[in-house]
This record gives C-alpha cells, structure tokens and sequence, in this order.
C-alpha cells in the first residue's frame, strides 16, 4: 500500500489508510494536498494517517471511558482534511498506539497508565498494610517481586511519556505558529494606532496655532465652559470691533464667549459698559474664573 500524497515515505504496512472523499469539493482539496503532478485515482489511492491531526479524527468515547479495552478504528470527521506534509520530520509520530490494532504487546498510551497507576496504588496499599501488621516477621521474597514489576512498568511509563511529550511538542509548534500570527496582528494594529495618534497630534497642533486651549476645549465637548480672562478680552476686541459679525461667527458655532459672558466680564472688571451689551437685569451672576490656572482642568 502505498500513500498518494506526493514524496511520502511512509511504508508501514501496518498504517492506516484513508480513502479520498466522495464529496467533490473535500475530494479536491485531499487532491490539491498531494501535490501530484499525475492525475490520481481517486477512486483507488488512499492517503496514510501521518497526514492529519488527531482532532481530524472522531473521537472514540466508549474507549476513552474504558467501556471497551480496545479502541475502535480510526474515523475520520467528515469535514477532515489532510494538514500534515512530510516535511514536518521532527513532528512525525505513530499513531499506531491509536489504532490499538492486532499488535497485543502495544498497548494504548492511556491503558498504560491506567496499569501503572494501578499497580503502584496497590503496591503502596500493600505496603501500608504491612507496616500496620508489623507484629510478624516481614516475608522477604514478595516485596522483592513487587519492586521488579514496578521497575518494568516504569519503563513502559517513561515510553508512554514520550510518546505523550512527542503529542505535546506537535501542539506547542501549532500554538507558537498561531502565536506568531497574533504577534504579526498585534504589530498592525499598533502602527495603526501610532499613525492614528500621529495624525491626531498634528491636527491638536494646527488648531493650537488658530485657537486657545479652552476654545479646542469647547470644540471638542460642545458645552458650555468658563472662559479665561483672556479669551474674555480677546473676544471682546471683536465683539467691540463688530458685534454684527460677532453674532455672526457665534451662529456659526465658532468657539467664542456667548455676548453675556463678556457683558459680565465688563461688569465685573467695573469698565464702563457700552450700550451694545444687552444685560438683562436679575440675571444670574456667573463667576468666571480664570481657568488658567486650574492646570487645565475647565469647567463645563
Ligand atoms: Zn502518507
């Protein structure tokens, strides 16, 4: 049996073998996997199991759960495709141990741990028992005889191990490639965000060159502030230079005093107030602070 993935060298007699889909579009991405340059048989050639992952398989409940000693064969979820090429050598592992199969001296990974760490609670309830029951003397041979078949199952245990450190390794290599993925991603994003910042930065710079910190400010939230002294008189040399055009940019939403604030600040400072102002009388007083020097902190 041979696999119909292009330069796989597996010839395991005892792989497992997959034959392509019947579904047209699955059969052509198991097609596109091969990577042959001759038309292939689909209906004949087959593709060996060290092509897909082990979450491309169902999942074999019943034998998880120890209701079977024996795992089922291996089955294919309908949606599975081939992932693995050849060329990933170092991840290449068997699934032999999946499969169960005939071979009666491998034993599944799990069925061997589930042996081992029976073994060695009972090995430990013995020795528990006995130091309970020190009164006799202590039977050399048994103890002896438990060690060995400890010792032999730990071998096995350290095999298990490694196969189980070889699954491992194979998704910490799919984890730090996704990893990096998410790194790449990650580094966009911040570049997005540094132009974005940038753009923002010049914006804020071009309007400081127009206006005053409190006028950005009242830009940007659109509420009423307390004007500072100095935009007070700023705005009242235009106002007093033309109130018709003044009326006309506060129209137009320009971040200006509304015309009562600056009437209060002429009365406030006790000038002689011209009669353009319209103070209505009974208003309410507002205290203007000079925000300036409240470091920024304007109040809406
Ligand atoms: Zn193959």
């Amino acid at each position: 049996m041979f696999c119909a993935v292009e330069g796989c060298s597996n010839r395991k007699s005892k792989s497992r073998y997959f034959l392509f889909p019947k579904d047209a579009k699955m059969r052509q991405r198991w097609v596109e996997f091969c990577r042959r340059t001759d038309k292939i048989n689909t209906k004949l050639e087959k593709i060996c199991v060290q092509h897909f992952v082990e979450s491309d398989f169902e999942r074999d409940l019943p034998y998880e759960l120890g209701v079977y000693n024996k795992p089922r064969p291996l089955k294919l979820k309908p949606e599975s495709v081939p992932s693995v090429s050849n060329n990933e050598e170092d991840f290449d592992f068997e699934y032999e141990e999946l499969e169960g199969g005939d071979d009666k001296q491998e034993k599944s990974l799990a069925q061997r741990k589930r042996i081992v760490d029976a073994l060695l609670t009972e090995y430990e309830e013995k020795q528990t028992n006995e130091s309970l029951e020190q009164d006799e003397e202590i039977t050399d041979d048994q103890p002896t005889e438990e060690v060995v078949q400890v010792v032999v199952d730990a071998d096995a245990y350290l095999t298990a191990l490694e196969r189980e450190n070889i699954l491992l390794r194979r998704e910490n290599f799919k984890m730090s490639l996704a990893n990096k993925k998410d790194a790449a991603e990650k580094q966009k994003l911040m570049q997005q965000l540094e132009a974005s910042n940038a753009r923002y930065n010049n914006l804020f710079t071009q309007l400081e060159k127009v206006f005053s910190r409190p006028q950005i400010h009242k830009l940007q939230s659109g509420k009423r502030i307390m004007w500072p002294k100095q935009d007070l008189r700023d705005a009242f040399t235009l106002y007093a230079a033309s109130p018709t055009v003044y009326s006309m940019l506060l129209q137009k939403n320009y971040p200006l005093p509304s015309t009562r604030a600056l009437s209060q600040m002429n009365n406030s400072e006790t000038k002689v107030t011209q009669d353009s102002f319209e103070f209505e009388e009974g208003s309410e007083l507002i205290e203007i602070i000079d925000i300036t020097q409240l470091d920024h902190n304007y109040i809406n």
